[in-house]
């Protein structure tokens, strides 16, 4: 049998920054990419949801196309299968000798789990682990991982103190020796976006997967638009595409490293201008760093009810409540828009995150793994860490939690929608109300209800519960379970 080194691609889809990849290829044999579909992240939630939806499902099927595309032209084969990951790799050694299996770390339980299975079932065959997902590597942090801070903005402090720069991105390695597969062995079909059930059509999905789509995202975003000038000031928008970088999905699957990022802001700051906008891309990323080294540190904690605080909040159960979020149907149009726009589009703002987010755990009380078992089916930039952190924060059982926080859902709209043209683009039956009454539909009487042709309860929900007394009952249990 032949010999060959394995890449095994999981949340790293690119060739570029890709230490394994380069790693494997300087060893000098012929090389095999590997991807595993494991059933195991397309199964049905208890919850009554997909853990992967087809959203998500596409945006991986498409990623692979184009790493299929580019790791051809460094002589890669790209081996897909759908199976337990033990058995995926079993199935190769039957046919090569594998020199070596090279991969990213990932920090979550489950991903271990399965690696740990995988090592377990090929005794004998080294495992080359590198990190590759962050700005900085761990290990050149000015604190260990039990010593990373508890806040944000300490965080960040120990970093910018030290001036602290990360590691140049690596270019794609030098082109691989010729690797044929052994014979009866396939490459396999690309097909996620089947595996999760109901297949999205191109013309419906709102990003395309891959890295050539993240690069001209990069590139249209911070040169030919040059939106990263006023970053600053449109994030908080939540309508139009250009408002935010929108690199999260290339980012979560790994198409775009982080560093390449970097290296952009860097590029524009010294060839056009430096101002808090570029500053404040660069902090994004910092935030995104920080949760995934939060998450290195408590562990399992990460996915507790308890969350990192240990704070025994009366979580309620309510599978009307559940389902009127999951649907945009609470009678609150910020909640709704946000929610139908992650159903329909498989993303949504961070503002508006953060207010479905709070509505879910400071409004409905509801436990929040479950909210956020939701958005991790739904989103296409879904990353356990990024994803866990912002719910463990936004429900206040994140490492950081101070006094109970919660988003006023109408205010909100009001501030960040002042003409609710977000509103109107996810609500087609409040399309006819103007500004104040897209607000707050449910103070409409029946004079306004005919005027504009919305009826309560009919064309658009009564309100699911009542925003204020629902906000002083989760503030009372909040301060009950802190005594
Ligand atoms: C409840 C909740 C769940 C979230 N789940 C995810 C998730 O699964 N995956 C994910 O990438 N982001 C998540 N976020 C963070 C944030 O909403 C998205 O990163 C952002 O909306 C992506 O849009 P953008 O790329 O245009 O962001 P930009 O504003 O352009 O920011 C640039 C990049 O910085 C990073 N970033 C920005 N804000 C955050 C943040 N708060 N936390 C971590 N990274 C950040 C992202 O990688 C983003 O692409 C979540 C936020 C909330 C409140």
């Amino acid at each position: 049998m032949s010999t060959y080194s394995i890449v095994w691609f999981r949340n790293d889809l690119r060739v570029h920054d890709h230490k394994p990849l380069t790693r494997a290829v300087m060893a000098g044999y012929p090389v095999i990419a590997l991807y595993i579909f494991d059933p195991y992240e397309y199964r049905d939630l208890s919850y009554g949801f997909k853990k992967t939806g087809r959203h998500r499902a596409q945006f991986i099927q498409e990623s692979l196309e184009d790493l299929r595309t580019n790791l051809a032209e460094l002589n890669v084969p790209l081996v897909i299968r759908y199976k337990d990951p033990v058995d995926a790799f079993l199935e190769l050694s039957d046919y090569l000798t594998i020199n070596g299996v090279y991969l990213h770390e990932e920090i979550a339980t489950e991903e271990q789990q399965t690696e740990r299975g995988v090592r377990k079932a090929l005794p004998g065959v080294p495992f080359y682990v590198d990190h590759g997902h962050n700005l900085f590597p761990p290990e050149d942090l000015p604190f260990s991982i039990k010593d990373v801070p508890d806040t944000f903005s300490q965080f960040r402090k120990r970093i910018e103190k030290i001036g602290m720069m990360p590691p140049q991105a690596l270019a794609p390695p030098q082109t691989a020796v010729k690797a044929e597969l052994p014979n009866k062995l396939e490459e396999g079909k690309i097909r996620g976006a089947a595996v999760s059930g109901r297949e999205v059509q191109r013309e419906e999905a709102r990003y395309r997967g891959g890295s050539t789509a993240a690069k001209r995202r990069l590139r249209d975003y911070i040169f030919t638009k040059d939106r990263l000038r006023i970053y600053k000031e449109t994030r908080n928008g939540m309508l139009l595409e250009d408002d935010s970088s929108k690199f999260s999905p290339y980012l979560a699957n790994g198409n775009l490293s982080p560093r390449v990022v970097y290296e952009q802001i860097q590029h524009y700051e010294r060839a056009y201008t430096k101002n808090e906008s570029t500053y404040m891309l660069y902090f994004e990323l910092l935030w995104r760093d920080y949760f995934h080294l939060v998450h290195r540190k408590y562990g399992d904690r990460f996915f507790y009810k308890t969350g990192l605080t240990g704070l025994e909040i009366p979580w309620k159960t309510s599978d009307e409540h559940l389902q009127a979020w999951m649907d945009g149907r609470t009678g609150y149009p910020l909640v709704d828009a946000g929610m139908r726009e992650l159903k329909q589009t498989g993303f949504m703002s961070n503002r508006a995150r953060q207010n479905v987010a709070s509505f879910f755990t400071k409004n409905l009380g509801l436990d929040w793994r479950i909210g956020a078992a939701w958005f991790e089916s739904q989103l296409v930039d879904y990353d356990v860490s990024s994803n866990y952190g912002n719910w463990l924060y936004t429900a206040g059982v994140g490492n950081d939690a101070v006094s109970f926080r919660a988003f006023n859902v109408e205010k909100q709209a009001e501030d960040y929608d002042p003409d609710g043209d977000y509103l109107r683009c996810w609500l087609p039956e409040l399309r006819e109300l103007p500004v104040p009454w897209i607000f707050k539909p449910r103070e409409m009487g029946m004079i306004e209800q005919e005027q504009y042709g919305v009826h309560l309860g009919e064309d658009y929900p009564f309100p699911i519960i009542d925003l204020y007394e629902s906000m002083r009952e989760m503030k009372t249990a909040f301060e009950e379970a802190s005594k």
